[in-house]
């Protein structure tokens, strides 16, 4: 009996194992691992993913697969090996993994299509039937005329149809004609040496073949060789070449494919780091490196011809870059040096186009993709290398189940293929460079910008003497002489302003009271387009009162997101300045970065104000001043990363300078001005703020020294989950030695979150056998109540957030 083993689509503990199910004859052959089926359970029908075949099973009377989904599996056997290890790194459901590593359009609805890839006259009586002369048609019709599932399944093998989902809303389905070679390259040469002296447009047009042997679209055939379609048809009808439909891709970067760029001769420094890169690609060997470079010492250059590499040898590249919608120059660099190769995946193109994106992957008609954190999950099946650029970015961490850190998947995967990770970042993690100092990883560095400029001089001030001084403006006396003279020159300025520390809550200036959600504890945030406030946490709205709660004074005003008054300070300062505000509020509708970053790129604006979005990446050649508004905003933060992170913020802001041939200056603006992230983040000293940061950290037994896991319990009912919360710390203090190190039970910093209360736990720990072990019997002790619904409980390995 031929039985497949399923994970089931319900994430609940109960049903987190494998189950069987026997598969039915005339689903033979369809039925393969990576697949989606339709499988009875219970009462209902689900949908299950197919993770292996097997002949018999331990269990008697099975029931049977009622259907398959996908006639392509759309995990591999090493993605599908990969959910498994995810799902014991991360304590995971298997089935949370899984749809980690899909495009979102699989959870949509969608109509299922079937597309026609060869010519009618190639296909099976019945199909023409179905097809009724339709080049799409819906899948039920070949249900409808009874075709058989394994079938399907055999001509999608074959490449005679494929079959394809239909995301709602985006059914702008077109496919384009493509010339391609119908013939080998040896009887190519004969074909034409065969041509007669007349046939010269088909000479022309085989040569051309000749040279670059792919399918081209007819239109940029027509155009290239300035031929017309006779001598193509003539080539067709001597079977030389032949027509192709393919489908036309949504790509929002198609506009940038023109020109390719080519390899720029490294510098030395270059040189001598891609080197060893280069070796291990070259000894297909499995190696981490921790590329560290100043803004600006070219890195780029160093992933493009690492990838370069890879692909001369057939293989294919994963880049991850921090949501990418924030730099579409990144995007840019490597569709200009890899054309129609690279598929881009981030999170603000629409479900279609990243499904889109992603059947580029899966059908190997590129070899690169760019994109941010899901991207690792890319199912290239013969990777040559994993880039991970801005590797100390906290968004390559998931903050939903499954809770993964981009870079430990990197690794697994570059494990299995045996092929190198790449970290590249001017300011590594401390957990990346403290493994680099013991030689886990191999570091490479850059140590300068090319060209030899100077990185920009960063000032600081004390924005504690300017409010003596009398000055009450938002900018520094020094801040605002050097805005001046850049408008004067007609050179551009980029400021930036932390968004934490300051939001657009809504007080009353009579008696202080602010408005708050009613179900979470934290202030309502201010909606200026809709006029309305929002809770961050849970998504509850209200009108803006006209008066006050509390008071009822008429005194309750929005205090306005810092950058609009920044925005309003800067308009009365430098009344003729010209300014673009990047933020939440004006980068929300799709496209927005790209437009408002290519104003300022022409010069259409100068001075380009923003959060940190515009730290990153961004290469302007006429930005000759950063300035930062409060560099101190994010050293309050109850995090234990607050200094790391407002070093690396500066240091990527100050990147932003004189990248080009006019110097750079840097103006940083604090009420800190003695604390040693600023102070060494100025002099651009990251081996000594790695010390330092290393000193505390050991001090005070944080990563890297120990590792860290957070365990959040949250329940309606605050006396029963306090409760829940001391059985939760006796359980694991009994599982635990006395090398872990366990904190709590405590209150969230966020008591309550959406009418839930919330208590955690904290467990610093060198062995994770060790924890995993204690975890598993919290898991099991607290089973009943989990499965009941009642109490929630979150394990978050190498956690960002302690909210
Ligand atoms: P990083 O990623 O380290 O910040 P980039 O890769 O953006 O640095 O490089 C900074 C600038 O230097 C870019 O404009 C890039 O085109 C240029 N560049 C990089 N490598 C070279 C090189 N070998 N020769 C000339 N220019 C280079
Ligand atoms: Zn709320
Ligand atoms: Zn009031």
């Amino acid at each position: 009996m031929a039985v497949a083993k399923v994970v089931i689509d319900v994430a609940a503990a109960a049903i987190d194992s494998l189950f069987d199910y026997e598969i039915p004859e005339n689903l033979e052959g369809s039925v393969q691992p990576g697949v989606r089926v339709i499988v009875p359970f219970g009462p209902r029908k689900v949908m299950g993913f197919v993770t292996e075949l097997t002949n018999g099973s331990q269990f008697e009377s099975l029931k049977e697969i009622i259907s398959v989904m996908d006639h392509t599996p759309v995990l591999t056997n090493e993605l599908l090996d990969l959910s498994k290890w995810l799902q014991e790194e991360t304590l995971c459901y298997r089935i949370s993994a899984m749809q980690a590593m899909l495009p979102a359009a699989f959870k949509a609805k969608y109509k299922k299509e079937v597309w026609l890839l060869a010519d009618e006259d190639e296909l099976p009586d019945v199909w023409k039937i179905a097809a009724e002369g339709r080049e799409v048609f819906p899948f039920e019709e070949l249900e409808k005329h009874q075709i058989p599932a394994s079938q399907v399944t055999r001509m999608v093998q074959e490449g005679l149809i494929d079959v394809k989902y239909s995301v709602k809303g985006k059914n702008r389905i077109k496919k384009d004609t493509y010339i391609e070679l119908a013939v080998g390259e040896h009887e190519l040469l004969l074909a034409i040496e065969d041509l007669g002296s007349q046939a010269k447009k088909q000479r022309l047009i085989l040569e051309f073949f000749s040279k670059k042997p792919q399918p081209i679209l007819l239109n940029d055939l027509i155009k290239k060789l300035q031929t017309t379609k006779s001598p193509i048809d003539q080539l067709i009808d001597k079977r030389i070449l032949k027509r192709v439909k393919k489908e036309v891709y949504r790509d929002p970067y198609q506009k940038n494919t023109t020109e390719r760029t080519k390899p720029l001769s490294l510098t030395e420094q270059q040189q001598s780091a891609i080197e060893p890169i280069h070796t291990s690609i070259d000894e297909k060997r499995h190696e981490v490196f921790l590329l560290h470079g100043v803004t600006g010492s070219g890195k780029t250059e160093i992933y493009l011809q690492s990838i370069q590499r890879v692909m001369d040898e057939g293989k294919e590249a994963i880049v991850l870059v921090p949501e990418i919608s924030l730099t579409p120059q990144m995007v840019t660099r490597f569709k200009e040096r890899f054309g129609g190769e690279v598929a881009v995946l981030h999170s603000a193109l629409s479900q279609g186009e990243k499904y889109d994106e992603w059947r580029k992957i899966q059908r190997k008609e590129v070899s690169v993709v760019v994109g941010a954190r899901s991207a690792v999950f890319a199912p290239f099946e013969n990777l040559g290398i994993i880039i991970i650029d801005e590797e100390h970015e906290t968004s390559y961490k998931q903050e939903d189940y499954p809770k993964y850190h981009a870079r430990e998947v990197a690794k697994y995967r570059g494990r299995v293929h045996q092929c190198p990770v790449v970290l590249g970042s001017a300011t590594p993690t401390l957990e990346s460079y403290a493994r680099a100092s013991k030689d886990v990883y191999t570091l490479l560095e850059l140590k300068d910008r090319v060209n030899d400029q100077d990185l920009p001089r960063i000032e600081i001030v004390d924005m504690r003497t300017e409010l003596e001084k009398g000055n009450r403006s938002m900018f520094s006396e020094s801040l605002t002489e050097k805005i001046q003279d850049r408008l004067d020159k007609n050179e551009q300025i980029v400021l930036l302003l932390n968004r934490r520390g300051y939001s657009s809550f809504v007080m009353c200036r009579e008696c202080g009271e602010t408005i708050q959600c009613e179900h979470c504890d934290i202030s309502m945030t201010y909606h200026q387009r809709q006029h309305k406030l929002k809770c961050h946490y849970c998504n509850a709205e209200r009108g803006m009162p006209k008066t006050c709660p509390n008071c009822e004074s008429d005194a309750i005003r929005f205090f306005g997101t810092g950058t609009q008054k920044v925005e309003e300070a800067l308009k009365t300062q430098f009344e003729k300045a010209r300014v673009i505000r990047m933020d939440v509020d004006t980068t929300s509708r799709k496209g927005a970065h790209e437009k408002l970053l290519g104003q300022f790129g022409r010069g259409e604006a100068d001075i380009l104000l923003g959060t940190q979005m515009i730290a990153k990446g961004l290469d302007f050649k006429n930005v000759t001043l950063v300035g930062v508004i409060a560099a101190d905003s994010m050293l309050h933060l109850p995090d234990f990363r607050a200094s790391e992170r407002s070093f690396q913020l500066l240091t990527q802001v100050s990147g932003r300078a004189g990248r080009h041939e006019l110097p750079g200056e840097v103006v940083v603006q604090t009420y800190t001005p003695d604390h040693y992230s600023v102070v060494l983040a100025s002099e651009y000293d990251f081996e000594g703020f790695f010390q330092r940061e290393m000193n505390f950290r050991k001090q005070v037994g944080y990563p890297p020294y120990y590792f860290m896991v957070l365990i959040n319990l949250s329940h309606e009912n605050h006396v029963q989950v306090n409760q829940m919360a001391n059985e939760l710390a006796n359980e694991l203090a009994k599982n635990l030695s006395q090398e872990s190190i366990l904190l709590g039970p405590t209150p969230s910093p966020m008591l309550r979150i959406k009418d839930r209360y919330r208590y955690q736990c904290m467990i610093k720990y060198k062995r994770k056998e060790e924890v995993d072990y204690a975890l598993r019997s919290v898991l099991e002790h607290f089973k009943k109540e989990v499965n009941q619904n009642k109490l929630q409980m979150t394990i978050d390995f190498d956690p960002y957030y302690f909210m």
